[in-house]
């Protein structure tokens, strides 16, 4: 029998390789990026068109290659940054592995131009799918320009894969910025399809964070610094009530490189305790300079995932940073709101939880809307000839009457029954509804005890109420605003919103674009009058962002979904009787009232016999 095992050809091992490097445009422009700053570049541009999917092009101005050089920095292990296996525990560099040019001229056609200070003349190199297409000197200028076009043009499952052009350009952003933010010294051009999206003059890092997302970061945040001998801590939180609604502006850098880590994640949040209002994720943009021996950076092969040696330490090191940057905010700025949400605890009974002093989640009650019966019942929302659902669980008066009877010994005693028929049925007609934990209510059945979830329940009612006005397309009553809103957004969310912004203007939205990345709101939709616009839009690009692509013919389904979830009532709201019983009535004038549209149980009955069971 022969032998079996061959060597792969280069060209399949570098296109292995490249399916762990590089899985989409922005994993391409996070590797050129860093060659950019490892080469010791002042000024890098970055230049893409079609969400990198035509062109990713970056021109820097740092030391170049030599001929041999160029030539071999597409070669796989092929590396000018470490010589020998010790070299892994002092890097000092943003890359190292020496696989990023070679996997990526495996998947796509690349044109190298690069040129050193001392050299009169340059290099210029075409290759693709590892093929060395021509090799030739060129006039250019000092530095390095790549140019990497169509992007898995040989590997269609990959190019099919990926998401659309404004995803596609979020995720490039989001590297961009994880590379712009530590590197502020030095200056960074950005274009897409032809127009600026960033011009970032070398700067310090609080102006490179204002340049990046906006003016009103200058209040947003707080310093935070610490030295110890494991580790410098330098950076900023975010204060409280600015947290997002998504986790897109949390950045820990470990000597300059970008990392994710739940661990240390946690250290921030635990730091704010309760000033963080639910679901909500603080900003923060944090530096660990640390000794290269304490960690280890050879675990992920994007080098995202780093291990440090003493984890626990740093975590500890960074809570208290963070903590003690908080603190110091609310004793400086005498904040006494914030203040007195921490004093108050514990509440005195029968009082309310009061919501920290954020600006989310303001007291919008959807039901006094409905008291007044406005959109919901001339929708045909609220069919009130449907009463037979809830008739059949309720109990009626003849149940209670039969039960009393039935239970009277005394029958002869008739006013003893008629004091306790009126102590008793008065109470069920009305329903009673007992609230707990201020999430769930609970009410008597026929038949057994049903717990309903006020927040599920709520977001199935607006579920429903949204999905007939998409599907009947009569949104489009919109309400002129007074005063106009402009609201801004960060680059890479400004491009989401203009991919779904016909589907914005559908549901009632008068919106337009103004400005790079600012949108003017004219008008909008009358169901919509008491919300916070900024955080429903906020809140629809949050679903988008985690759908990704959406179909369209679920596009309805999709924006009734976010705006259900956006608007529902949360757990922690107290409710007074009159509005459970309104929102069990509204949740079971529907045919299918046990589900939200993601699944989720709105209610859940104990039946009298499975108590009986339990309990002789
Ligand atoms: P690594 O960065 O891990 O060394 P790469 O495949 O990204 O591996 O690059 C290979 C080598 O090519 C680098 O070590 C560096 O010497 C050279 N190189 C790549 N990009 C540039 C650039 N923009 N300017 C100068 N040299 C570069
Ligand atoms: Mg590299």
């Amino acid at each position: 029998m022969p032998d079996i095992i061959h060597l792969l050809p280069d060209n399949v091992a570098n296109q292995i390789a490249a399916g762990e490097v590089v899985q989409r445009p922005a994993s391409a422009v996070k590797e050129l990026l860093e060659n950019a700053i490892d080469a010791g570049a002042t000024q890098i541009k970055l230049i893409i068109k079609d969400a990198g999917k035509t062109l990713i092009q970056i021109n820097d101005n740092g030391c170049g290659m030599s001929e041999t050089d160029a030539r071999l920095s597409f070669e796989r292990h092929a590396t000018s940054k470490i010589k020998n296996a010790s070299d892994l525990f002092n890097i000092r560099t943003m890359g190292f592995r020496g696989e990023a040019l070679a996997s990526i001229a495996a998947i796509a056609q690349v044109e190298l131009k690069t040129k050193r200070i001392d050299d009169n003349i340059g290099t210029n190199i075409f290759i693709e799918g590892s093929e060395v297409i021509s090799q030739e000197a060129c006039q250019c200028s000092e530095g390095t320009s790549i140019s990497v076009k169509n992007l898995f043009y040989n590997v269609p499952a990959r190019r099919n894969f990926l998401k659309s052009n404004a995803v596609e350009t979020s995720h490039i952003l989001n590297e961009f910025y994880r590379v712009a933010l530590p590197f502020h010294n030095i200056a960074f051009d950005m274009y897409h399809n032809n127009s600026e999206m960033h011009r970032l003059p070398a700067s310090s890092l609080m102006q490179r964070i204002i340049n990046i997302f906006g003016n009103n970061y200058n209040q947003r945040l707080l310093a935070v610094n610490a030295e110890t001998s494991i580790c410098k801590i330098s950076g900023y939180v975010g204060k409280a009530e600015h947290s997002k609604k998504t986790k897109g502006e949390q950045f820990f850098f470990v000597n300059n490189r970008f990392i994710k880590n739940a661990y240390l994640n946690h250290a921030v949040v635990t730091a704010f305790e309760e000033l963080l209002p639910e679901n909500s994720y603080p900003s923060y943009f944090l530096f660990i300079d640390i000794d290269t021996k304490e960690i280890d950076i050879n675990i992920h092969p994007t080098k995202t995932e780093i291990k440090f040696l003493d984890e626990k330490s740093i975590y500890a090191i960074i809570k208290a940073a963070a903590k003690q940057s908080l603190g110091k905010f609310s004793i400086d700025s005498i904040d006494f709101d914030i203040e007195k949400s921490i004093d108050i605890l514990p509440l005195k009974k029968g009082e309310m939880v009061k919501p920290p002093t954020i600006k989310i989640n303001p007291d919008y009650n959807p039901f006094e809307k409905n008291k007044k019966d406005i959109s919901f019942s001339s929708s045909g929302f609220i069919n009130k000839t449907n009463k037979d659902n809830w008739e059949k669980i309720y109990p009626t008066d003849e149940n209670i009457q039969l039960k009393i009877d039935h239970s009277e010994k005394s029958r002869e005693d008739k006013n003893s029954v008629d004091t306790d028929k009126n102590n008793i049925i008065p109470e069920v007609k009305r329903k009673q509804f007992i609230q707990v934990n201020a999430a769930y209510i609970i009410t008597q059945l026929k038949t057994g005890i049903m717990i309903v979830d006020q927040q599920n329940a709520h977001e199935k009612i607006l579920f429903e109420h949204f999905i007939a006005h998409l599907n009947n397309n009569n949104f489009q009553i919109k309400q002129q605003q007074l005063f106009p809103e402009v609201i801004e957004f960060n680059a890479s969310d400004s491009m989401l919103i203009k991919e779904i912004i016909h589907d914005i203007k559908a549901i009632g939205f008068d919106i337009d674009e103004f400005g790079p990345s600012s949108y003017v709101i004219n008008g909008i939709p009358a169901d919509l009058q008491e919300c916070n616009t900024k955080q429903i839009l906020e809140n629809l690009l949050e679903q988008y962002k985690i759908t990704g692509n959406v179909p369209t013919d679920e596009k309805n389904i999709f924006i009734a979904k976010a705006l259900a979830k956006s608007l529902s009532i949360k757990h922690g709201k107290i409710l007074q009787q009159e509005e459970m019983q309104n929102l069990i009535d509204q949740l079971f004038a529907f045919p299918s009232p046990d589900k939200t549209a993601d699944g989720k149980n709105t209610f859940y009955i104990i039946p009298f016999s499975e108590m009986e069971k339990k309990l002789h």
